[in-house]
């Protein structure tokens, strides 16, 4: 039995590099909704001895008549009702911002369930971040650098027992 993974979070965060790095090549499927298409990007994503489905919410960061909130809820239900483990991505180096308190109550009220990541950890600069991350009620930070490669392994510790 294998599980889908949605990475979700709000722009610049670094999903979709987190995306590219579990997947790599390997890009499959795309849903076939109208207007999920363009915002939703479906993969095979290796890790380790893992294999499961991920799901990257993109879209985000384009300008439509609807706002960036809006998209940012709508995009991440439908995350959310596709997949089985939600891994909502902070950007370590900035702390916990206003935009992702909006996604950490879109995660409470769905009561998925919420892995968190604090990504862009490569460096000591994100200390601060990590820390601010656990006061979100979401368990506890997993550090990665989805750029580096670094906390892969960490990652995979928390999915194991899932897969
Ligand atoms: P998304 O909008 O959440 O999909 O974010 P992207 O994957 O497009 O990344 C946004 C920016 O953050 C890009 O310039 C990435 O190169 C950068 N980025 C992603 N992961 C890391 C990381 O682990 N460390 C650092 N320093 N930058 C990162
Ligand atoms: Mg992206």
């Amino acid at each position: 039995m294998s599980f889908t993974l949605a990475l979700v979070g709000r722009p610049n965060v670094g999903k979709s590099t987190l995306f590219n790095r579990l997947v790599g090549k390997r890009l499959a499927l795309v849903d076939d909704q109208p207007g999920v298409t363009r915002d939703l990007r479906e993969g095979e994503a290796r890790l380790g001895d893992l294999r499961f489905t991920v799901i990257d919410t993109a879209g985000l960061e384009e300008a439509t008549d609807e706002s960036l909130q809006g998209r940012m809820r709508r995009l991440t239900e439908r995350a959310v009702e596709m997949a089985d483990i939600c891994l909502f991505m902070l950007d370590a180096r900035q702390g916990v911002t206003p935009a992702d308190e909006v996604f950490a109550e879109i995660l409470r009220k769905k009561s998925a369930h919420v892995l968190l990541a604090a990504n862009k950890s490569e460096s000591n600069a994100s200390d601060a971040g990590v820390l601010e991350a656990y006061a979100l009620g979401l368990g506890d930070p997993i550090r990665i650098s989805a750029e580096h490669g670094e906390g892969m392994a960490d990652l995979h510790a928390v999915l194991m027992p899932l897969a």
